[in-house]
């Protein structure tokens, strides 16, 4: 973020296709798209874009979508074509709706190549509904592409706001807390339990602000605001360095000096620094 902007718009999140999921069954709609002259296949590698390759949709590629008439595959290469690209890396030179193309293509295609056995009884398994699940050959689980949820918070005190520093990060590398969800919890109560932890600040209020995808290679950041109940701080030194409140223009200069990131956490950060 640079002084003086606030973004509004999350990356990955202007996905601008159709995903047409009542389509997805139909084995011959989807062998008719794969073979149409017009249909666009978006090549990765190994998770990076190949912005050079014009593979055509084979029997592995998965069906993304629709962009107007024009179906989107992706598809994993074995072999590179062209210089591959990290996706963040390139985030900042796309247009929002395709570097959520992108995105998506580049999640489903490794949880694709993470998921060719069963998990139940070690079979191989195959795609089915143009990409969209796995069923195992040998008992006939069925598998669905995996999500990992992860909350992160911007607590705030009075007019300040809690940033911490993890454990062997950089000396100015100031963050919100996060952390993944776990079993049998719901997502307030891992706000709660995460910023208890790592903090070992209390919330007196938590509102949901705005979820972002996060398929790198496999997340979903779901952000809140929070107000801690006092200004209490015992950091959890397994996790992090240090932690501690900062003032608004404490925030501004530390954005003046770090980079511009795709993370929601610019978002939490950049809504609070507005409210000044
Ligand atoms: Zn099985």
């Amino acid at each position: 973020m640079t002084a003086g902007s606030v973004p509004t718009m999350l990356a990955y999140n202007g996905l601008a296709l159709d995903r047409a999921p009542d389509r997805r069954a139909d084995t011959d709609w989807i062998t008719a798209r794969r073979a149409h002259p017009a249909t666009r296949v978006i090549a990765f590698w190994h998770d990076k874009f190949l912005p050079d390759a014009h593979p055509t949709a084979t029997a592995d590629a998965v069906f993304l979508g629709l962009d107007g008439d024009t179906a989107v595959f992706a598809a994993d290469l074995p072999d590179p074509t062209g210089e591959p690209h990290d996706v963040r890396a390139l985030v900042s030179s796309l247009a929002p709706a395709e570097a959520a193309t992108l995105a998506y293509a580049r999640g489903i295609l490794h949880w694709h190549r993470n998921q060719r056995h069963c998990g139940a009884c070690g079979g191989p398994t195959d795609a089915r509904d143009g990409g969209h699940t796995r069923q195992c050959r040998t008992c006939g689980k069925l598998l669905f592409p995996r999500i990992e949820p992860a909350v992160i918070a911007l607590v705030t005190w009075q007019e300040r706001c809690l940033l911490a520093r993890h454990r062997g990060a950089a000396p100015t590398a100031w963050s919100t807390l996060a952390g993944f969800v776990e079993v049998g919890e719901n997502l307030e109560t891992a706000v709660h339990r995460e910023v208890h932890e790592e903090a070992g600040v209390r919330l007196a209020d938590l509102r949901y602000e705005a979820s972002q995808a996060w398929p790198f290679p496999a997340g979903l950041m779901i952000g809140y605001r929070a107000q801690a109940a006092g200004p209490r701080i015992a950091v959890d030194h397994r996790e992090l360095d240090d932690a501690r409140w900062f003032t608004r223009d404490e925030v501004w200069s530390l954005l003046a000096t770090h980079q511009r990131t795709d993370s929601i956490e610019q978002f939490l950060v950049g809504t609070w620094l507005a409210e000044e």
